[in-house]
């Protein structure tokens, strides 16, 4: 077992959209497809020619997410199902656009639910969903020098 493999680079984003893929790479994880210089869900006839994870699987992987929206509040509880099936649609909509948005993982700890994501865009999407839909107060804060965005909404009556 190798154990180099774990340790992430102490500088810049290994997630990094920098990186170089080439056409036709798949990803073994997901079958996403990079094809004319992005990411996308394969279609058929699609020509796959190597494998190479894709960031949003490598971030599922490590469970490193590029965004979070934390929700909670009396409201919240009270109209769970109604605001999980906004949340849910939103993910769809975007999962279904590009293989880089996608879920990590749902936590959900005393009544305030955790959602995160391979991708900050999403996480913005869901949390300007949720205040357009449903008002409330939403705060945003970005980590500093990084990509990352916590989104916190909540709202009580
Ligand atoms: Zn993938």
């Amino acid at each position: 077992m190798r154990l180099d493999k774990f340790i992430r680079p102490k500088s810049g984003d290994p997630y990094g959209k920098g990186r170089k893929y080439t056409e036709g790479m798949y990803c073994p994880a997901c079958q996403a497809l990079y094809h004319q210089g992005r990411w996308k869900w394969p279609r058929k006839g699609d020509v796959f020619r190597h494998p190479c994870m894709c960031s949003a699987c490598r971030r599922i992987r490590d469970r490193f997410p590029a965004g979070e929206v934390h929700i909670s509040g009396k409201y919240f509880n009270a109209h769970k199902n109604e605001i999980m099936n906004l949340v849910q649609n939103v993910i769809t909509e975007e999962e279904g656009r590009s293989p880089l948005k996608r879920v990590i993982d749902f936590t959900n700890e005393k009544g305030r639910l955790c959602i995160s994501f391979t991708d900050d865009h999403l996480a913005r999407r869901i949390g300007d969903a949720l205040h357009k839909a449903y008002r409330g107060d939403l705060d945003v804060k970005y980590s500093d020098g990084e990509r990352f965005v916590r989104l916190y909404w909540h709202r009580d009556l």
